[in-house]
């Protein structure tokens, strides 16, 4: 579209260039033959022989004068750029006339030039200058032929030899050859218009053409089309749009030294001129770029069918390229959740063993920050010595691309340790080992949890001692050891008296706080490695590893008068109660014949009855 317009500037400035070519030189070539006809020495000679007739010695003769007369009408008649040639006397007089013919104009009487501008003007011009009239002044149209035509008059003085004024010469142009010429010219486009206007805004030319609503010479075309007008008096030259038309103008001064050609001084009415030339081109329209290029047409198409696809494409790659970033972003921050808050320990360790990633739940376990640790720790640091050897012999076997696990403790930063799983495999990149990646379980609240359930296993829920179970199973271990190391290894049963009493005095709950304290008198007077089981309701077995039968019996017998010099204090129904109670003990020792318990405690046992039997509050020994 662009170089469309680019192009059209180009037409119109060469169509502007050709009209304004045409007007000047058919301008100048009118000028010029006026001014040749003026200095013509005939044509002195013969308007001075309007004063005197010519004597029979002088140069012409009035056959010449014929002759001249018919030169003249000659050179007008077949000249089709002027209408007439009138020789003028210094009065106004009509002198001579080409051509002949009465009927090219109006002819009222020997002077009625006297008052013309043509005549008026002229006669006060200096030799070589011209008048020239505006064009169609004062309904100044001739009869040609069958039209009426606008004509230009054109006058200069005529002087004689002597330098003395002697008339005027009018020649009056046929405008309408102009304006032919001129359109010739600036018609070369078919879709062009020429505009030729005066400076009071009287169109020039001849019919009105479109869209420049003129109807005809003389129109008035500022009022026609204010427009155009309005544009045309803004410069002196140039280009500007108007109706969707492209306007190319240019002022012309037909008096100015341009047109002068031979001529001295140019003189016109001041009012008229300059004149206005142009010419119209139609802006081109996508509707006629189209149709003058169907070319166009596919591109333009084709270019709307891609935009609209790209436009659509767009929009859809635009949404759904959010959704996946969204997708994406959710996804890693997913995988990065899940990463650094796994209820499991991961970590990352280079080829020398020294940590380069760990995650926030490993960090935690171990209590130290990441920048602590990462880039700056060998994770073998972050081991108890004693289970390193695992460690190393697991990092190596993934060193050699083998996976590899090792249960191990860690250390944390307060002291504390932290058993735990690790599992590894290795990151090769082309063959090298880069590095180790790890899982880390976490083993110390399941070793806590199996070592509480084996405890609640051999403990008696009651009393936190020992149950008969345990007694059972440690006491075949104790007494095989008694027997590697040849030691002695005692056993005492006890059986608190008359505990059923209690019972039913004070309730089943006293009588468990009964057997909880008292099972801490007991326990407060052994070693840390005799054995104190509660066996059943209210009796327990003491297995004393490295104990002679008379020391069991002293320890027996400590027991009782401890038990029995000792009070417990119970509350019941809200008040504080103190009670006092006695204990049976039966003492035997385990034989060096004796694999297991079972033989010593029926001895025991019977030592304990004997007690009960004997009153109570008694320790009986029952050596076997
Ligand atoms: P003796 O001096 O002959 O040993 O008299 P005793 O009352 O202690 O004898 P017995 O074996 O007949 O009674 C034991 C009582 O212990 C029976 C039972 O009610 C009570 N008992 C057993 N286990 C528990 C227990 O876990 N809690 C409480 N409160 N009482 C228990
Ligand atoms: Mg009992
Ligand atoms: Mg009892």
């Amino acid at each position: 579209m662009e170089s469309r317009l680019d192009s059209l500037r180009d037409e119109a400035d060469a169509l502007l260039k050709a009209g304004q070519e045409t007007l000047t030189r058919d301008i100048n070539e009118s000028l010029n033959y006026a001014l040749a006809i003026a200095e013509m020495p005939a044509l002195r000679w013969y308007l001075a022989a309007q004063d005197r007739p010519p004597r029979a010695d002088q140069a012409y003769s009035l056959s010449d004068l014929s002759q001249l007369s018919n030169f003249l009408n000659t050179l007008i008649s077949h000249n089709p750029r002027y209408t007439k040639l009138v020789l003028i006397d210094n009065q106004g007089r009509e002198v001579l006339r080409a051509p002949k013919s009465s009927e090219t104009g109006p002819r009222v009487g020997g002077n009625h030039h006297a008052f013309t501008d043509y005549f008026e003007e002229a006669s006060s011009l200096l030799p070589r200058d011209l008048y020239i009239s505006p064009p169609g002044r004062n309904l100044q149209f001739e009869l040609l032929g069958k039209d009426i035509i606008p004509v230009v008059n054109v006058s200069t003085p005529v002087f004689d030899a002597a330098g003395e004024r002697r008339g005027v010469v009018l020649l009056s142009l046929n405008w309408d050859y102009l304006i032919i010429a001129l359109r010739q010219a600036m018609l070369l486009d078919q879709s062009a218009n020429t505009l030729l206007i005066d400076a009071q805004g009287r169109w020039l030319l001849d019919e009105g053409i479109p869209p420049l609503n003129t109807t005809s010479f003389g129109s008035d075309f500022s009022s026609l089309s204010p427009l155009y007008w309005q544009a045309l008096q803004q410069r002196n030259a140039g280009h500007t749009t108007v109706d969707n038309h492209l306007l190319r103008f240019q002022t012309e001064d037909i008096r100015t030294q341009r047109y002068r050609s031979l001529a001295g001084s140019i003189f016109s009415e001041n009012s008229y001129h300059p004149w206005k030339l142009g010419v119209t081109l139609p802006l081109p329209t996508w509707r006629s770029l189209i149709e003058e290029e169907t070319t166009v047409l596919w591109f333009l198409l084709l270019t709307y069918g891609v935009a609209v696809a790209f436009g659509i494409f767009w929009a859809f790659s635009s949404q759904r390229q959010r959704q996946l970033r969204k997708a994406a972003q959710r996804h890693a921050y997913e995988v990065s959740d899940l990463y650094e808050n796994a209820p499991c320990g991961y970590h990352s360790l280079d080829t020398t063993g020294r940590v380069i990633k760990m995650n926030r739940t490993e960090l935690a376990w171990l209590g130290y920050s990441a920048q602590e640790i990462i880039g700056q720790l060998d994770y073998r640091e972050l081991i108890t010595p004693e289970t390193r050897d695992q460690f190393e012999k697991a990092f190596q076997k993934v060193k050699n691309n083998q996976s590899g696990s090792a249960e191990c403790s860690l250390l944390t930063r307060n002291g504390e340790q932290r058993h735990v799983m690790i599992q590894a495999s290795a990151f090769y990149r082309n063959g090298q080992f880069v590095h180790s990646r790890a899982t880390v379980f976490d083993l110390t609240e399941r070793k806590q949890l199996e070592e509480k359930l084996r405890a609640q296993a051999m403990t008696d829920p009651l009393t936190g001692v020992f149950n008969r179970r345990y007694l059972q199973t440690q006491a075949t271990a104790e007494i095989s050891r008694a027997r590697r190391q040849n030691h002695p290894i005692a056993l005492i049963a006890i059986d608190i008296d008359h505990f059923k009493q209690i019972n039913d005095i004070y309730g089943h709950d006293v009588g468990d706080d009964v057997l909880t304290s008292f099972t801490k008198i007991v326990a407060d007077l052994l070693r840390q490695e005799d054995l104190l089981c509660r066996v059943g309701g209210e009796e327990f077995a003491l297995l004393l590893p490295n104990t002679s039968l008379s020391h069991a019996e002293q320890v027996a017998e400590r027991i009782r008068s401890t038990a029995a010099a000792t009070s417990i204090n119970v509350s019941e129904d809200h008040s504080e109660k103190v009670l006092w109670l006695t204990a049976s003990l039966g003492v035997t020792a385990i034989l060096s014949n004796e694999k297991t318990l079972k033989a010593a405690l029926k001895r025991a046992d019977i030592g304990l009855y004997q007690a009960k039997e004997n009153g109570r509050n008694q320790v009986v020994v029952n050596a076997g």
